[in-house]
């Protein structure tokens, strides 16, 4: 007989399905990229964070190869006792320069990264200050924070003027004020000028997640910050992953001298976990290089993201202002949003439906992600259809 708490869980589960919200994950049987194989048909799909198509790219999968050829497949240890290897001390110094910060420490994955930074900065009394979009990996690194005794305030999206008068009336000798870049389910930008200069004024630190920037925006692809004409601030901490438009895995925080080292000696999310393969930061290097020096990609995607915003206005449902490879569609209700997807997935296009509780009530989307690797026929061929749905 199952336990009583197998019994709660199965009750929970059976509630989530009757709520039309189970989620299912789609069994993939090709590479990433634009088309994959998908229970055996082909899909086009706007589903991936893929965003300059460099997780199946030649020179990137040949990087990995060599890497592993040289270095094995595993790191063997956590960076402090033995895993940290040639590629990632390599790697760490070629994002540095990359985002024009003093020192990058790289993490496993961009959950474990923001899980270093803000609990490991945020002692007793410390005031956090986070927007309420934040990605779910920062809400928890809050979380953690709170643990330790940190307090902590959430503003209104991009609110700066509810953000100043939350800061005004804090009288915490330590204030960190963390925020997405890019937010990951709308694809607008924080507005990141005004969030410094409230970090200068309110003596604050700035931890800022680029995850969906880096690579995408910015002059050279260096992210967000560049997107801005910011550069390296000493109030400022950088978050950057390397599973989405870098294309592999993994993530940096960028920061200066000081900050990076205080993390090295007590992140946890650092310290606690294997180093990645050594073949991932190998291969990283070649991927961070591609990106640094070809933007022919980023403008690929720029294109993309154009013809796709030219080819949907007009439609029965906004796309949310977005300059980003993430664009959404709001429908608005869970069925009818679940429903176009489906529509969409019979024409053999791929477009997931984003629901609350990962969205607001009544704000059910269609996230559709672009990449530099979809053709311009790929962009008409999911306007048409769009088109034709309306
Ligand atoms: C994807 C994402 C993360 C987590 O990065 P992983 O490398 O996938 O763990 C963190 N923050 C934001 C905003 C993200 O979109």
């Amino acid at each position: 007989m199952s336990s009583r708490l197998e019994q709660a869980l199965r009750a929970e589960l059976d509630e989530i399905a009757a709520a039309g919200l189970t989620r299912r994950r789609r069994l993939v049987t090709s590479p990433c990229g634009p088309r994959v194989m998908v229970d055996g048909r082909e899909m086009l799909a706007f589903a991936s964070n893929d965003y300059l198509g460099l997780a199946s790219d030649p020179a990137v999968t040949a990087a990995l190869a060599e890497g592993v050829r040289q270095w094995g497949a595993g790191s063997g240890a956590s960076p402090l006792v033995s895993g940290h290897a040639v590629p990632h001390e390599a790697l760490e110094a070629r994002l540095a320069e990359f985002v024009g910060f003093p020192r990058a420490l790289s993490f496993s994955t961009g959950y474990l990264a923001n899980l270093a930074v803000v609990p490991t900065l945020a002692g007793r009394g410390t005031a956090v200050f986070a927007d309420k979009l934040n990605h779910a990996s920062l809400i928890d690194a809050v979380q953690l924070a709170k643990a330790q005794g940190a307090d902590s305030h959430r503003y209104p999206h991009a609110d700066m003027a509810a953000l100043e008068r939350q800061l005004a009336a804090s009288d915490a000798p330590a204030k960190i004020i963390v925020t997405d870049a890019v937010f990951s389910m709308d694809g607008d930008l924080a507005p990141l000028p005004l969030l410094l200069a409230l970090a200068e004024r309110f003596d604050a630190w700035l931890v800022v997640d680029d995850a969906h920037g880096f690579g995408v925006l910015g002059p050279r692809g260096e992210g967000s910050l560049g997107h801005f004409g910011l550069a390296f601030h000493p109030r400022l901490i950088l978050m950057g992953t390397l599973g989405k438009a870098a294309g592999v895995a993994g993530a940096f925080v960028a920061g200066s001298e000081t900050v990076v080292e205080y993390l090295a000696q007590k992140a946890r999310s650092y310290i606690f976990t294997t180093g990645a393969p050594p073949a991932l930061a190998f291969a990283l290097y070649r991927s961070v290089d591609l990106i640094a020096t070809d933007g022919a990609r980023r403008q690929r995607l720029l294109d993309r993201i154009g013809r796709l915003r030219d080819g949907l206005a007009g439609l029965p449902w906004p796309l949310l202002p977005s300059l980003t490879a993430i664009q959404p569609l709001l429908v608005g209700e869970n069925q009818a949003v679940l429903d176009l997807s489906q529509a969409l997935w019979e024409r053999g296009l791929w477009v997931p439906a984003i629901r609350p509780p990962t969205v607001p009530k009544g704000m059910a989307r269609l996230r559709i992600s672009l990449s530099a690797a979809h053709s311009e026929a790929d962009v008409d061929r999911l306007v048409a259809a769009l088109q034709e749905l309306a």
